[in-house]
C-alpha cells in the first residue's frame, strides 16, 4: 500500500514549467478498483494558479498564432507519434486512476492518437472561401483565425480521448491553452499534456491546471483573457459554465448530458442486438455519455430478448480493469456507486421490475473497490425516472413498445439528444428512425457508442449548445471567421462603384 508519505507529487504545468500550486495543498488520486492504492497526489490549484495559466498562454498566442498551421501541425503529428509509442503505458495509468478496463483504456488513448493525427492533417487543410466579388477588381475571401486563449474542462470518464478532441484542434487553429482535467483523473490528462510538449509545444502554449471544479473551472470561464470555453460534463455543470461564460461573451462549446436509447424491432438479428445493449449498457461500466441506459423493445420479440439479454448479463465478469478477464470494472468514484444505489432503490421503488443485478460487490477481491452488478430493469414506464434521467452506471431499463412510431415517440421523450439507435432489417424502418430520432448521433444495427475521430461528435437538446466536437466541426469551435476584400482597381470607392454599374 503506497502511502500519502511516499507517493509521487505531480504538479501543474504552467509557461513550459512543472510547478506546485501556490496553495501549497494537494489533493489524492485512488484506484477505484483498490482504493488501498494510491497513484498520486495532485495539486489542489486556486484562481491565482489559473491566472497565472492564462497570463502565460495570453502571451505565448501572439507568437504562437504566427507559426504556420502546418508547421503547429507537424508538433501534432510528433506528439500522436509519442502517444502510439507509450500507449501501453498510458492505458495502464488510466484504468489505474479511472477503473475502466485495459481494452477500453487502449481505445482511449487510441482515439487520443486518431485526433491528433487527424488534425496534424488538418494543418494543410483548414479551408476558407473564394467567392466572386461583385466588382471586376476585386477579390473576396473569408479565412479561419484563432481565437486566443481557450478554457479546456474535461470529465473523466474519457481521461485523454476527451481532452485531445478539444486540444488538438483548438493548437491547430493557432489558440493557446488553459486545461483543466476533471480530479478523478489527473494523470492521463498529465500524460497527455507530456505527449504534446515532449513534441516540441512551446512554453506557455499548453497549461495544465489541477483542481477542484469550482475553485479552478470559474476563473477559466470568468478571466475576460480567454476568448472559447469548451466543456465536456454533466448538465448542470455545463449550464453553470455557460452562465459563467456569458457576461463576457466567450464562445462556449458545451457537450453534456445523455439518455440514450436502442430500439429493437420485431425484424431484428436478436443475437446481434444482445451483443449490442450488453457493451451499449455496461461498457465502461455505464459510464459513457453515450452509454444505451434505455433498450426499447417491439412486444413481439419482446421476452425472447430479455432473456436473452438478462441471461448475458449475469455472465459479464466484473473485477479489476487490469486483469484480462475482466469485463467490466468498478465505479469511477464513491459518489458516482452511491449514484447507481440510489437509482436501483428509486426504480424499485416507482414498480420496475428487477431483472437481474441491483447489488454492490463487496467481498473478496472486490472489497476494496466501487464495485456494481451489472443491473436490468424490465417493464419499464418510459415516464419512470430510471427511464428518463442520466444514471452513469451499469443500470439499463427495458422498455417494451407495440410500433416503431411509439418506439422513436419514447426515444424523443428525455430531455437529452445525444445518440440513438435501432435494430432492424427493415431500411425503411431504419431510415424513418434515423430521420425522426432527434440526436446528434445514430446507429443502425450497431448499438449507441463508439464514435469516429473524423465525424462531428456532439448533442441536441440538453445535451449540446450547437456546436460538435470532431471532424471538421471542431475547426468551427476553435476558429472563426475573417472576410477579406481585396480591391486592386487603384480607384476611389466611389468611382469604382459608379464604374461597375454601367
Ligand atoms: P462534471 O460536470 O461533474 O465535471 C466535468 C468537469 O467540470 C470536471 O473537470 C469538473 O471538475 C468541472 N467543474 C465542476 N464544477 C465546475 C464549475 N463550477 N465551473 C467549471 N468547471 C467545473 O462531469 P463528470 O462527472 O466529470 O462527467 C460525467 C458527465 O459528463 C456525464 O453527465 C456525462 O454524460 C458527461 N459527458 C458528456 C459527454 C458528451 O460528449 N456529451 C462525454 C463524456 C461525458
Amino acid at each position: 500500500m503506497t502511502t500519502t508519505a511516499t507517493a509521487t507529487t505531480y504538479k501543474n504545468f504552467i509557461d513550459g514549467e512543472w510547478v506546485a500550486s501556490r496553495s501549497g495543498r494537494t489533493f489524492e488520486n485512488r484506484n477505484p478498483a483498490n482504493t488501498d492504492d494510491l497513484i498520486g497526489l495532485f495539486q489542489h490549484s486556486t484562481a491565482e494558479d489559473v491566472h497565472a495559466a492564462i497570463e502565460a498562454a495570453a502571451r505565448a498566442y501572439e507568437t504562437w498564432r504566427l507559426v504556420p498551421a502546418p508547421k503547429r501541425a507537424e508538433i501534432l503529428f510528433r506528439a500522436a507519434q509519442l502517444l502510439v509509442d507509450r500507449k501501453e503505458e498510458y492505458a495502464r495509468d488510466m484504468t489505474r486512476e479511472m477503473g475502466k478496463i485495459l481494452n477500453e483504456t487502449r481505445g482511449d488513448v487510441q482515439e487520443a492518437i486518431d485526433m491528433t493525427f487527424y488534425m496534424a492533417g488538418e494543418g494543410r487543410r483548414m479551408f476558407g472561401q473564394t467567392v466572386p466579388s461583385e466588382l471586376r477588381s476585386k477579390f473576396a475571401m473569408s479565412i479561419r483565425q484563432p481565437l486566443g486563449v481557450s478554457s479546456i474542462i474535461t470529465p473523466w470518464n474519457f481521461p485523454m480521448a476527451i481532452p485531445s478532441w478539444k486540444i488538438a484542434p483548438a493548437l491547430v487553429c493557432g489558440n493557446t491553452v488553459v486545461f483543466k482535467p476533471a480530479s478523478q483523473t489527473p494523470l492521463s490528462a498529465l500524460n497527455f499534456v507530456k505527449a504534446l510538449t515532449d513534441a516540441g509545444v512551446p512554453k506557455g502554449v499548453v497549461n495544465l491546471v489541477t483542481g477542484d471544479g469550482p475553485d479552478v473551472g470559474t476563473p477559466m470561464t470568468t478571466d475576460p483573457a480567454v476568448r472559447v470555453v469548451s466543456f465536456t460534463g454533466s448538465t448542470t455543470v455545463g449550464r453553470i459554465v455557460n452562465e459563467a461564460s456569458a457576461p463576457s461573451f466567450k464562445k462556449v462549446h458545451l457537450e453534456m448530458g445523455g439518455k440514450n436509447v436502442i430500439m429493437i424491432m420485431d425484424d431484428a438479428n436478436l443475437e446481434l442486438a444482445v451483443d449490442g445493449c450488453l457493451w451499449g449498457g455496461f461498457g465502461t461500466t455505464g459510464q459513457r455519455c453515450t452509454a444505451a441506459s434505455r433498450v426499447v423493445v417491439h412486444e413481439k420479440v419482446y421476452r425472447a430478448f430479455v432473456d436473452a439479454f438478462v441471461a448475458r448479463a449475469r455472465t459479464l465478469k466484473v473485477g479489476d480493469g487490469l486483469l484480462d478477464e475482466t469485463e467490466m470494472g468498478p465505479s469511477n468514484s464513491d459518489p458516482q456507486l452511491q449514484t447507481v444505489m440510489k437509482y436501483v432503490k428509486v426504480g424499485q421503488d416507482e414498480g420496475a421490475r428487477l431483472a437481474v443485478g441491483g447489488h454492490r460487490l463487496d467481498r473478496g477481491s472486490l472489497a476494496k473497490g466501487y464495485f456494481h452488478e451489472p443491473t436490468i430493469f424490465v417493464d419499464v414506464d418510459p415516464k419512470m425516472r430510471v427511464a428518463r434521467e442520466e444514471i452513469f452506471g451499469p443500470v439499463v431499463s427495458v422498455i417494451p413498445c407495440r410500433s416503431l412510431d411509439e418506439a422513436v415517440a419514447i426515444g424523443n421523450s428525455v430531455e437529452y439528444g445525444l445518440s440513438a439507435s435501432i435494430y432492424t432489417q427493415d431500411i425503411n424502418r431504419a431510415f424513418a428512425a434515423m430521420r425522426d430520432l432527434y440526436t446528434g448521433i445514430f446507429y443502425v444495427n450497431a448499438p449507441t457508442i463508439g464514435a469516429e475521430v473524423h465525424l462531428p461528435f456532439g448533442g441536441t437538446k440538453n445535451t449540446g449548445n450547437g456546436h460538435r466536437e470532431a471532424g471538421v466541426a471542431a475547426l468551427d469551435v476553435f476558429s472563426e471567421w475573417k472576410s477579406i476584400y481585396i480591391d486592386f482597381s487603384g480607384k476611389l470607392q466611389r468611382a469604382q462603384i459608379d464604374v461597375e454599374q454601367i
